[in-house]
């Protein structure tokens, strides 16, 4: 992984080194399992999205989680990146799609007819042949229309099959899902990505974020992204909020989406239901698109 021309000392007395690679074929273990008995352990969170104009919920982004028989819970950051080395990642990720999918209809159901539920979709998904077919088999089943489901995308380091991936988001955009650029500002070729993708929605990395408000470089770096997605038709959502400096500071250049701490951390399904309730009972702001596109 690390190019030709560099080695590894692997010692056993390291008792991290090891710990970690068991670790990592139990997690693989217990995922090989959970897929075999209909996805046992997994859970999806959501994780609400707030519109700063409207400042109400309006969407909310679908978060794995692995749960274990003793309740401790693994992080998609751990267990992600397992999951595509193994291929488990392609069920997987279809589960995933299939809670969502079903969630949003829950939402729509309850009197939330504009409610988007976005879907984190890793590149070995995207590069799959058929993905596109296959995504809309599953919203179909589902019954839950195109234009509630966002799908994100990373830009992958290898950036291989682009042409594949280009015409799954194409054929996707043109029944009506939206396609978001994840973690933009940390890849390799973000800038290419949003010239050359056709995308709704750039999502700014939490990395940035977290500057936002105390470092002026990455206040007009995210301003210029904002205007420039803006010039695109590309809205713009921020994750990883944690603090009212940042909010301001987010809300002052004019993005249209807000993802972080601040607002909520991501919940299990029902409690976003009643979160939901809750905002629409006491909030009499007419909740719509700021923006087109998103
Ligand atoms: P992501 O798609 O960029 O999701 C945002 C991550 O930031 C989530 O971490 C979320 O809990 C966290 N976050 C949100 N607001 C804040 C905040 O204010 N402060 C901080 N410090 N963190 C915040 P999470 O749930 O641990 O997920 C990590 C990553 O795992 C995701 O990053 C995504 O890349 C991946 N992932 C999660 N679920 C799935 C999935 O179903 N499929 C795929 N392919 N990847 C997934
Ligand atoms: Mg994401
Ligand atoms: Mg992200
Ligand atoms: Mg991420």
């Amino acid at each position: 992984e690390n190019g030709k021309n560099g080695f590894t000392i692997y010692c056993e007395e390291i008792e991290n080194v090891s710990h970690i690679v068991l670790k990592n074929r139990e997690i693989e273990k217990m995922l090989r399992i959970a897929v075999k008995e209909n996805f046992e352990g997994l859970v999806v969170h959501y994780q609400p999205i707030y519109s700063s104009v409207a400042n109400s919920m309006i969407a909310s982004e679908a978060l794995l989680r692995y749960i274990t028989e003793e309740g401790r819970m693994i992080s998609p950051a751990q267990f992600i990146p397992i999951a595509e080395r193994s291929g488990l990642i392609i069920p997987i990720g279809e589960f995933v799609l299939r809670s969502s999918a079903q969630f949003c209809k829950e939402m729509i159901e309850a009197g939330n007819p504009d409610f988007r539920v976005s879907v984190n979709v890793s590149i070995h998904q995207w590069k799959m042949p058929g993905f596109d077919e296959a995504v809309m088999r599953i919203l179909d089943e589902v019954n839950v229309p195109c234009k509630n489901i966002v799908l994100e995308i990373t830009e992958g380091m290898a950036a291989t099959n682009i042409n594949r991936i280009y015409d799954a988001c194409r054929k996707l955009r043109e029944q009506g899902v939206k396609i978001a650029l994840d973690d933009f500002g940390t890849g390799y070729s973000s800038l290419n990505m949003i010239r050359t993708m056709p995308i709704d929605l750039i999502k700014i990395d939490q990395t940035f974020t977290n500057d936002v408000a105390t470092d002026e470089y990455t206040h007009l770096f995210m301003r210029l992204i904002t205007m420039l997605g803006h010039q695109l038709g590309i809205a713009v959502c921020v994750e990883g909020v944690e603090e009212e400096d940042q909010l301001a500071s987010c809300k002052d250049m004019g993005v249209d989406y807000i993802q972080g701490y601040l607002y909520h951390k991501p919940v299990p399904a029902y409690v976003l239901m009643e979160m939901i309730h809750k905002e629409r009972g006491l909030n009499l702001v007419h909740i719509s698109d700021d923006r087109k596109g998103l």
